[in-house]
């Protein structure tokens, strides 16, 4: 298993023409380079879940997630990498063929293990699966320490050199380590989720102690989660074109549409300095047929 490469981070400036015509400058955090399964934001989310188990002397490693989930997948790699065992509760009837994901956790040594929607979604874990050598994060890593980590991904860039910070938001833990570290910077969260209201809430849930000034667009889900249109794919596929870096579909692929999109609509005033944070996630492509990208 490959380490963790935090010096592969490099900030990338989006060239015109893609933002011609506007006076604002737009960089690319790329958190994407630093291990091809443990995506980006992922890594930074779990290392202080992963510290506080470690230190507690826990061996397995208990999460949660759906069939297509870069959390399960990225969570069995990191429990291989740091040596615990790992267990995932996926949602739903165990299926005939595995997706990708679930097919990658299985081979990083991810016990999976299969519950109902109903049972899912109250969180009820079999009696036999939480031990005491356990230590159980939340899906998606919600929590403040998995924000505490999120936060750390802006030491790879000066915050200052920036008026906004944009990143895409699934459950809104690594918009809430964003805001946390961005001080006064105006920060943007792209939503994947379609009608997802309660998420600047779930946001400022983990920031007990910081203001922050953030807000949530909701206008860029396609549909809803890990939904996709043609105009999406065009965009990705335009966007590798002009700057050579690569989306997916589920979440920066939004997050850099949703981001030109306010651009077109003159969002970012002349002078606006951007930093977009792009968080990874590029396996999840993998669920689309061949020749749908030109990456
Ligand atoms: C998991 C993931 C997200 C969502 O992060 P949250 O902290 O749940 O909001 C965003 N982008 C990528 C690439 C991801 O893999």
């Amino acid at each position: 298993m490959e380490d963790i490469q935090l010096k592969n981070i490099s900030i990338d400036r989006v060239t015109p023409p893609l933002f011609d015509g506007k006076d604002i400058i737009v960089d690319v955090l790329r958190c994407d380079k630093i291990h091809p399964v443990i995506s980006g934001n992922k890594w930074f989310k779990l290392r202080y879940y992963l510290e506080e188990a470690k230190s507690l002397g826990k061996k397995r490693i208990v999460t949660f997630g759906g069939a297509w989930s870069n959390h399960i997948v990225a969570t069995a790699a990191a429990c291989k990498l740091y040596g615990f065992r790992s267990t995932g509760i996926i949602r739903g009837e165990e299926p005939a063929n595995y997706s990708a994901t679930l097919n990658d956790a299985r081979v990083l040594g991810m016990k999976l293990v299969f519950i109902s929607r109903q049972d899912y979604q109250h969180k009820s874990i079999p009696d036999n699966i939480v031990t005491d050598d356990c230590y159980v994060i939340n899906e998606g890593g919600y929590g403040i320490k998995g924000a505490e980590g999120a936060a750390g991904m802006l030491g790879f860039c000066d915050p200052e050199n920036y008026t906004h910070i944009c990143c895409a938001c699934g459950t809104g833990t690594m918009a809430a380590g964003i805001v946390r570290a961005g001080g006064k910077r105006k920060i943007i969260a792209i939503s994947v989720l379609k009608n997802n209201f309660g998420a600047e809430q779930s946001i400022r849930n983990l920031l007990p102690d910081v203001k922050g000034d953030f807000s949530v667009a909701h206008d860029y889900h396609f549909g809803g989660y890990a939904k996709l249109t043609s105009t999406l794919i065009n965009f990705m596929n335009e966007f590798y074109r002009l700057t050579s870096i690569p989306t997916d579909f589920v979440y920066t692929g939004k997050l850099f549409y949703g981001i030109h999109d306010l651009a077109r609509q003159n969002h970012f005033p002349a002078g606006s300095r951007v930093l977009v944070i792009h968080c990874g996630g590029l396996q999840g492509n993998a669920s689309l047929n061949k020749g749908t990208l030109i990456f």
